[in-house]
């Protein structure tokens, strides 16, 4: 350390506290870094990496970004996922002896940010804690720091759950303690790609202590505390803004694991990972970015309890009703800012003039909204409408205050209206008449000189100044001027009197600007004295936005109000998947019904590839969520019951949990859903099995089924090409089988996506192989295979012949991914022939097959 300049010395100290973070390190009109960060910001940043003495032998490497222009260069490195510590300098160089000292002032990370750019507008931006305790219960902590908000919940599934919990929610950051489960830590980076951060402090500070009022329990307290003493370490400054936290009961809400939230394509599609595609994509009909937070918070939680379902389908139904008024209201909507970041950063401080413009020009609307939700007829919208405080006297304080063209920053003037405050406006008086003046002198000078081309000019060096061509000096009197400047055509003069105007002129605009701030400064603290009801108001505005877009899209996609029972019977006439119907755009969607009594558990969907079995599921799945949502559902008809889980082993097993075969997948994603589901839970298993070989698979699908339809009773959806399972519907009473209707026509299938009752009669897998121009040889090939195969019918013999217990055991225990041996080659020829994909081979790839399987016969 010795060898280093004493300034070096300064930066290894303060950087030996930021080990995790890029330290800024501010050097006049620079941020600096050395050593490693330096090297790592130039590839990250593709600046130029530089080098320095800093008193060691070997020069120190260093790279630098202006200070101006900072911000976009520290938005790059957190959306990396990085942090950046932001170190200042804290006093005035001129005033300083030895180095000047400096210090960390915030350090910005994933979670914390809080500057608009950084800001996804429809998105929460949350900072998490997840907080491990020895029975396996984890507290999951959320805050936003951009909204002020603050929750809290217990979870009682372990990790898994705790996965779920936060799978595809908008979590940048993830708070842990340095003790945390060190494969979990692994799994929240590389799973779920967040940044993991470390926190051991729980206690909660006196001064938060009004945020926990409503927490009870101790390791709720334990998990917010851990947040807060992180938000308290990075943020270092008054956090007013922030809401006391909400505790929620995760029970009262739909839960969907990571798998389901995934397989759904809720938020976001499987295969691109973009959000057009995806449900919300379709049903996001609101007009304000605060609408469009809370509806995606609505779709996280779908609710429990049927009254609160009711009134929000109620007020859908109000809204959907008068399509005049409905029209107004959106219209309207359009000029509201996003008031609840706008109170956010009122508390926070980094608001500026513009920010509080926006912050009048959305409250001026709110009268006119109040008006609009008056003309609705239903009551329930009379309800929105008495929770509304319109909040106008801080409209008009903002309308006497606030300049109405400010500009961004808040330390040069312009802010503050005239009239506004007297001190003010006399210094501006001030420095008008004073620039009167001068205007008048030119006009003074110029004929008491008779020189035409004199003019009076301002620069920042010499001030005011009288400037005269050097053609023109010998008509200037003697005396009265005093050379400033000389110009290669032009002298300046000044004269005694013009400085004195000057400086009552700069006087009265420096006092003007510094009292302007010490006013906006003012302004502001009155306003933020205002942040809670802010947050209330921004709530019931998002709420009225997310609701008018529900019954927005249910007018354009045609969607109804479900009816609720507590019977345990599905009844969806003609329902429709809401995404594939929007797709499929030009050609029409095949509606069907969903009828599953009282007494039908499971439904076994037989039918060829590519029918529109698992569309079917899906429809199913996300009709109830959107229902539970508050949202209407695609159908003419359906009345339903109130789902507590959702499980779904549905579509392309993927990379989620990379390293692990399709097969084990399969089986973790089932034995989730086996573990957790209950009666009132629906189940959807897509094609189970078909990630190993045929008996496994068969046998482990039958297995499943039996075990769903003998002692969980959820409400399940099966699909399969195992055809020998039909004959599942004689022995389980609350099964049944429908199939998807397909038709061969001239030797081709033509897919009719209709559901109908009892199990499919053939497969189509080589229909469908035709449909993609394999070519004929290769298709007459394939049919005289499947012949063979179909005569050599082995297979159902072995599914059945396994004993209840072997059954059980497949999934209750670990699941095993070893494949049985095939007893002979005809069978390794089957299993190889069923693993052939098709669809997605070249006509020469398929050539080859077929060469190779036919050398082994
Ligand atoms: P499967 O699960 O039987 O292999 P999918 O459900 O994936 O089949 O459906 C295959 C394709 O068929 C879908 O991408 C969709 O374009 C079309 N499809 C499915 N169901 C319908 C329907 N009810 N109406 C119209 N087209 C449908």
């Amino acid at each position: 350390m010795a060898q280093y300049t004493p300034m070096m010395q300064q930066y290894l100290k303060i950087k030996a506290e930021q080990k995790d973070a890029f330290l800024f390190f501010r050097l006049g009109d620079f941020y600096e870094m050395f050593f490693e960060d330096a090297t790592k910001a130039s590839q990250e940043l593709e600046i130029t990496l530089t080098s320095r003495d800093g008193g060691s032998n070997d020069r120190i490497p260093m790279c630098g970004v202006p200070y101006h222009s900072a911000e976009n260069y520290i938005k790059q490195l957190v959306e990396k996922g990085y942090k950046v510590a932001i170190c200042e300098q804290v006093e005035d160089p001129k005033s300083a002896k030895g180095v000047v000292k400096r210090e960390v002032v915030q350090l910005i990370t994933p979670g914390t940010v809080m500057e608009g750019s950084m800001l996804d507008e429809k998105e929460n931006n949350f900072l998490a804690s997840l907080s491990a305790f020895e029975d396996g219960t984890f507290a999951v902590s959320y805050n936003d720091l951009s909204t002020g908000e603050n929750s809290v919940a217990l979870i009682t599934g372990g990790f898994d759950a705790a996965l779920g919990e936060l799978y595809s929610r908008p979590v940048k950051e993830v708070v842990v303690s340095s003790e945390f489960n060190e494969e979990h830590q692994e799994m929240l980076k590389e799973r779920l790609g967040y940044t993991v951060s470390f926190e051991d402090e729980t206690e909660v500070d006196e001064a938060f202590k009004s945020l926990v009022e409503d927490v009870h329990q101790e390791k709720l307290l334990v998990g917010f505390g851990r947040l807060l003493q992180y938000i308290q370490r990075t943020q270092k400054r008054t956090l007013d803004h922030l809401q006391p936290v909400k505790v929620v009961e995760l029970k009262q809400y739909m839960t969907l694991d990571m798998y389901s939230k995934r397989n759904l394509e809720l938020v976001e599609t499987l295969r691109k990972g973009g959000k057009s595609g995806s449900l919300l994509s379709v049903i996001d009909k609101t007009i304000t970015s605060m609408g469009a937070r809370m509806l995606k918070k609505w779709m996280e939680r779908p609710l429990l309890t049927p009254s609160a379902i009711k009134t929000r389908h109620e007020q859908v139904e109000g809204f959907l009703d008068q399509f005049m008024e409905r029209e107004t209201l959106r219209d309207q909507l359009t000029s509201v800012y996003d008031l609840e970041r706008l109170a956010g950063r009122v508390a926070y401080g980094n608001v500026n003039a513009r920010d509080l413009i926006q912050l009048r020009n959305s409250l001026r609307k709110i009268p006119e909204i109040l008006t609009t939700l008056k003309q609705f007829q239903h009551p329930s919208i009379h309800e929105l409408y008495e929770k509304i405080d319109p909040l106008q006297e801080v409209k008009e304080l903002l309308e006497t205050s606030i300049a109405d063209d400010p500009p961004m920053t808040i330390k040069e003037g312009g802010l503050i209206q005239d009239g506004f405050n007297d001190q003010l406006d006399e210094y501006r008086d001030a420095s008008r008449n004073g620039k009167q003046w001068i205007a008048g002198l030119e006009q003074k000078e110029r004929q008491a000189t008779g020189i035409k081309s004199l003019k009076i000019g301002y620069n920042r060096v010499f001030g005011y100044y009288i400037e005269v061509t050097k053609a023109n000096l010998r008509y200037l009197p003697e005396g009265t001027y005093e050379r400033k400047q000389t110009l290669t055509n032009a002298e300046r003069f000044i004269t005694p009197e013009l400085k004195e105007k000057e400086s009552i002129i700069l006087e009265a605009q420096e006092k003007s600007v510094d009292l302007e701030y010490q006013l906006f400064l003012e302004v502001r603290d009155q306003v933020k004295a205002y942040v809670q009801q802010l947050q209330h108001l921004a709530d019931q505005i998002s709420r009225i936005d997310v609701l008018q877009g529900f019954a927005q899209v249910a007018e354009s996609n045609s969607y109804v109000r479900p009816t609720y029972d507590t019977d345990r019977i599905i009844d969806i006439k003609q329902g429709r998947h809401p995404v594939v119907e929007q797709v499929l755009k030009g050609e029409t969607f095949v509606p069907n019904d969903i009828y599953m009594n009282e007494e039908t558990d499971v439904l076994l969907i037989t039918g060829p590839n590519m029918s529109g079995k698992s569309t079917y599921m899906r429809q199913l799945a996300l009709t109830a969520i959107m229902g539970q949502m508050g949202c209407f559902v695609p159908c003419e008809e359906a009345s339903l019951p109130i789902f507590d889980q959702i499980f779904t082993r549905i579509g392309a097993a993927d990379d989620l949990v990379s390293g692990q075969s399709t097969f084990m997948v399969e089986m973790l994603e089932a034995n989730h859903a086996l573990s957790h589901a209950t009666e009132n839970s629906m189940i959807l298993l897509d094609e189970i099995g078909r990630g190993t070989s045929t008996y496994d698979g068969m046998a482990l699908a039958q297995a499943i089924v039996e075990h769903i339809h003998e002692h969980i009773r959820a409400k399940t959806l099966f699909s399969t090409h195992y055809h020998e399972l039909t004959s599942l519907e004689e022995d389980l009473k609350r099964l049944k089988n429908v199939h998807v209707r397909a038709e061969e026509y001239e030797g081709n299938v033509v897919f009719l996506h209709q559901i109908k009752d009892g199990p499919a009669d053939e497969s189509y897998g080589i229909h469908v192989a035709k449909l993609a121009d394999l070519p004929v040889t290769l298709i007459d090939r394939a049919t005289s295979l499947l012949e063979h195969l179909e005569n050599n019918n082995a297979k159902t013999e072995v599914a059945a012949s396994l004993s209840d217990e072997e059954q059980l055991s497949l999934f209750v225990e670990e699941p095993k991914t070893e494949k049985k041996e095939a007893p002979s080659g005809e069978n390794e020829l089957e299993k190889h022939l069923e693993s052939l994909n098709l669809l997605e081979m070249t006509p020469m790839d398929a050539m080859n097959e077929l060469y190779q399987l036919q050398k082994r016969i």
